[in-house]
């Protein structure tokens, strides 16, 4: 049986709780209104000398049985149970977010009557070689793209390679053969942009803008995209978490532009059996934290040709909104990628299989 006075006084603890409780739910409130006129100003949220002004003045108030030190730990509990309540609060207003936007997002891409759609329940693929390496081999590949129904044509004027002595792109007359390929099928025309200065006359020549792996945190880069105004295909940084990947696409919508279609590429891990690994659990856990389209490059991910067929159709099976992956008229001898890119009747064999799929 319980001590009536103890009885008694429990009953006291518990109404001073409730105070308690009262008096932080309170704060919380005002602590909210400071954290969203802050992040309306541009003000950083931590204030180290308000914090110890505060701590000052409550070891001066201090007359209880509790130490000065205790106080202030328990204070600076508060503080920081504060903090981050002002951080998840700001949370939902980033533009990525389905807290701010909830239903997906529709990336239409056009160039006259020519028209592509990612998002929005459609399965969109986007092929063509690793890098433009020659007039004949770029309207060959435009070709067999354009055969197989796909409007979204590749392939890299800029190429962002490992050596320096590797083979770099042909540059501007790479852009100028590209576009007029896409012209000349009908296609529009995908190509990487590597450096912010290359970014005006990317967007000249190309109907969407690619900011590749190896540039995924170029932050430079990603405004300038976002400046450019063109749709941007923005693909996962092989070192980045999903929360930074999707940061990444911040930059470009905090610039106005919200024409992005974002692209798992495969991530580094210790497995050597594929180039890289096809995080296929990133699309799943993007897909409930954005409204923005995700399409999944098979080529990237597996580094080989021979599990493309598995990978793209589990990329859609788990939700992805497309399907990238690089053709080319003769792999043996392409410039780049020569282990993973798919000839003519690969890639009609690729197609053939993930067609019900789309
Ligand atoms: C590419 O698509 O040409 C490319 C280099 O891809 P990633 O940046 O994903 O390696
Ligand atoms: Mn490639």
């Amino acid at each position: 049986m319980t001590d009536p006075i103890i009885a008694a006084l429990r009953v006291d603890v518990d109404g001073i709780n409730l105070e308690i409780l009262q008096a932080l739910s309170k704060r919380a409130e005002v602590v909210k209104k400071i954290g969203a006129r802050q992040t309306e100003l541009g003000i950083t949220h931590f204030d180290p000398k308000r914090e110890s002004e505060m701590l000052e003045k409550l070891e001066k108030a201090n007359s209880g049985a509790f130490p000065s030190s205790t106080i202030k730990q328990l204070f600076k509990e508060i503080f920081k149970a504060s903090l981050d309540l002002e951080e998840r609060e700001d949370k939902p207003k980033l533009k990525y977010s389905r807290k701010t936007h909830a239903e997906d997002s529709i990336v239409t891409i056009s160039r006259g009557a020519v028209s592509v759609q990612f998002g929005g329940g459609a399965k969109t693929m986007i092929a063509g070689p690793c890098s433009i390496e020659s007039l004949e081999q770029t309207m060959q590949a435009a070709e067999i793209v354009k055969k197989h129904g796909i409007t979204m044509f590749r392939g890299g004027a800029y190429k962002p390679r490992t050596s320096p002595y590797g083979f770099q792109g042909l540059g501007v007359p790479g852009l100028e053969i590209g576009a007029k390929a896409a012209k000349e099928h009908d296609l529009l025309f995908v190509a990487e942009v590597m450096d912010t200065r290359d970014v005006a006359v990317c967007a000249e020549y190309a109907d969407m803008l690619q900011v590749g792996t190896r540039n995924a945190q170029n932050f430079a880069l990603l405004r300038e995209v976002g400046r450019s105004g063109k749709p941007v295909l923005l693909k996962r940084g092989f070192s980045s978490t999903i929360e930074e990947w999707l940061l990444t696409a911040e930059y470009i919508l905090s610039e106005g532009n919200n024409q992005i279609v974002l692209c798992e590429r495969g991530i580094r891990t210790f497995e050597k059996a594929t180039r890289n690994t096809l995080d296929i659990s990133a699309v799943a856990v993007a897909k409930l934290e954005t409204h923005l389209p995700i399409i999944v490059d098979v080529t990237h991910a597996a580094g080989r040709r021979d599990i493309l067929i598995p990978l793209a159709k589990a990329a859609l099976a788990v939700g992805a909104d497309g399907v990238h992956v690089e053709v080319h008229p003769d792999p043996a001898t392409a410039l780049s990628d020569n282990q993973q890119q798919l000839d003519f009747a690969g890639f009609d064999t690729f197609m053939a299989a993930i067609r019900p799929m789309l």
